[in-house]
C-alpha cells in the first residue's frame, strides 16, 4: 500500500489497490471537494458541459421560484461576500477595453442587491450640474475594499 497526502484536506492516507491515481481521501467532505474541482475543470474546459449545465440550472430555477431569494435571506454572510466578489468583478471587467458589441462594459447588478448592502458609507454627496438645468441629484458614496 502507498501512502500518499490528500488534495483536499492534507491527512495522510492509503491510495486504494483498484484506483492508482487516488489524489483525494475517502471522507466525504474530500469526496465532495475532489467532485466540485472535477466540476470546475468540465466547466471551464467542456462548452458542451457549461452549456447542459447553464440550461438545466435555468430549469431548476423555474421549477423552484424563490429558492435563491430565500438561501441569501437564511445566509446573509454568503449575500454579502458575492455582492462584494460581484463589486470587485464588475470593476475588472469594466477596466477592460470594450468590444465591439460592448458586452464587455455591461455590469451586472440585481435590483434587489443594491437595495440591502452593508458596505461601509462613507457620505452622502449632492451632484449638482453646472452647465444643463438637471435637477440636483443625492448620492450615497461607499467604501468598498479592494482586493
Ligand atoms: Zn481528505
Amino acid at each position: 500500500m502507498e501512502e500518499i497526502v490528500c488534495c483536499s484536506c492534507g491527512d495522510v492516507f492509503e491510495r486504494s489497490v483498484r484506483h492508482k491515481n487516488q489524489r483525494y481521501c475517502p471522507k466525504l467532505s474530500c469526496k465532495r471537494a475532489r467532485k466540485a474541482a472535477w466540476k470546475r475543470f468540465k466547466m471551464r474546459t467542456d462548452p458542451d458541459y457549461k452549456f447542459n449545465q447553464t440550461v438545466s440550472n435555468k430549469i431548476w430555477a423555474k421549477a423552484n421560484p424563490g429558492y435563491w431569494r430565500d438561501y441569501r435571506k437564511r445566509h446573509p454572510e454568503k449575500a454579502e461576500r458575492n455582492r462584494i466578489l460581484q463589486s470587485i468583478r464588475n470593476r475588472r471587467r469594466s477596466k477592460k477595453p470594450a468590444d465591439q458589441s460592448g458586452s464587455a462594459r455591461e455590469l451586472i447588478a440585481k435590483v434587489d442587491a443594491s437595495i440591502v448592502n452593508k458596505f461601509k458609507m462613507v457620505g452622502q454627496y449632492w451632484l449638482v450640474p453646472v452647465i444643463a438645468k438637471v435637477d440636483a441629484s443625492k448620492v450615497n458614496i461607499f467604501d468598498i475594499p479592494l482586493l
